[in-house]
């Protein structure tokens, strides 16, 4: 029996036994901040001699796990996780730029990193240009005039899902003294390895394909070590790291990433087929499709498919978007993607919102463009659910 005051037992009681034995899952390490025995392990830790963890902030063990876990399946250095797909591609930046410099970015980059170039790189007296990533001679253009120290891509574009030509993209980078930078969350390293293709950085939103349920908000970056480190000293400086509970969802939903990419491919690829088949349908986006414009590189690049985003253009704007959304029953409105379920966004009033409009009809988003998110159940049923909607349009045609 312990002679210390129950104020006191109730706070320090009751050890914690750390088994000799690896657990066969990770277990959650929620502690937000660790002991240290004397000095010298402070020392021995700080100083990266000991592997030990200090504070919360600067990261915990599960947050490691998933860091090894990216920087593998991304043939990576190193990664860092962040809180937000966004910290982790502000991190990507102002790890490459420093104190200024010229970034040259993908026309048809995801809108709220728009609004981070625009809002904070551009006012802060960074040169941002943007470029059609399609049109390599555009990009070798623009590369000259204005010798970036950054050159911005995605892998497949939200929400048209056109193709980076990596392998290319990443030479021209190089060529111009670039650092190459690719948010491929929509891809993930399931079905696109950019560093393999050339790509110094990879950025994801994690709380998409790779955690995979709709449940976690995280980012994470990986690439060359040097700039890794960098980026996290940022992150760690901001406040902007990966937080543990986040990391262990994101870890558990990695383990099922292949398997879900997979069916997530296919059914996209039965959704755009079904689509193509409305009459109400002006157009289809999906790189999967052989009428789609960069069908043989998706094909070369992406072998086991092109992931589960599918766009379309809806006759009739946004009258009919209005109608059609609000007969899906299965299908739910969500702006976000990556999820087991099948969701629906409407790019303009979401994703896009925050670009101004000519900037949207120059990108080829309409009125009438709508974005699928395939998810994983069975696909007969997706399809059934757009049919009934198409349905509803029809109808209101005749009345
Ligand atoms: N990149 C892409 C392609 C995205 O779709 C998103 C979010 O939708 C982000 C980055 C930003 O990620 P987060 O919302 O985790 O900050």
């Amino acid at each position: 029996m312990s002679d210390r005051h129950i104020d006191t037992a109730a706070v320090h009681a009751g050890r914690l036994e750390i088994p000799t034995n690896a657990p066969s899952s990770p277990p959650l390490f929620q502690a937000s901040s660790y002991e240290f025995a004397d000095l010298a392990e402070v020392a021995a830790i700080y100083g990266g001699e000991a592997n030990g963890k200090i504070y919360g902030r600067y990261g915990g063990p599960n947050g490691t796990q998933l860091e090894r876990a990216i920087a593998e399946l991304e043939g990576a250095e190193a990664a860092v996780g962040a809180a937000a797909g966004m910290s982790a591609i502000d991190a990507a930046l102002a790890a490459t730029l420093g104190q200024g410099g010229v970034i040259v970015a993908t026309a048809e980059v995801y809108g709220g990193t728009y609004t981070l170039l625009e809002n904070d790189y551009r006012k802060a007296a960074f040169d941002v240009h943007y470029v059609d990533q399609q049109d390599l001679s555009a990009v070798l253009a623009s590369l000259g005039r204005h010798r970036p120290k950054v050159l911005y891509l995605e892998a497949l574009t939200n929400p048209l899902m056109h193709v980076a030509d990596l392998p290319a993209l990443c030479a021209l980078g190089h060529e111009a003294g670039a650092t190459v930078i690719v948010d491929a969350t929509f891809a993930t390293p399931a079905l696109v390895r950019p560093i393999e293709h050339g790509a110094d950085l990879v950025a994801h939103s994690v709380g998409k394909y790779i955690g995979g349920h709709g449940d976690v908000g995280a980012g994470i970056l990986a690439g060359k070590a040097d700039l890794v480190e960098r980026a996290r000293a940022y992150l760690v400086r901001k406040g902007a790291t990966l937080p543990h509970f986040e990391a262990w969802l994101a870890l558990r939903g990695l383990r099922t990433l292949a398997l879900r990419m997979a069916r997530h491919s296919s059914n996209a690829l039965a959704v755009a087929s079904h689509l193509a088949a409305e009459p109400a349908v002006e157009r289809v986006h999906h790189p999967s499709r052989p009428d789609h414009a960069q069908y043989d590189l998706a094909a070369k690049l992406y072998p086991r498919g092109t992931g589960g985003i599918v766009a379309f253009d809806l006759a009739g704007g946004e009258p009919a978007v209005d109608r059609f959304l609000r007969d899906l029953q299965t299908i739910a409105i969500v702006h976000s993607l990556g999820e087991v379920a099948t969701t629906i966004s409407y790019p303009s009033v979401s994703s896009h919102r925050n670009v101004p409009a000519e900037m949207r009809r120059a990108l080829g988003v309409s009125a009438g463009t709508l974005r699928i998110s395939a998810g994983i159940e069975d696909p007969g049923d997706i399809t059934r659910d757009l049919s009934r909607a198409f349905a509803g349009l029809g109808e209101r045609a005749r009345a």
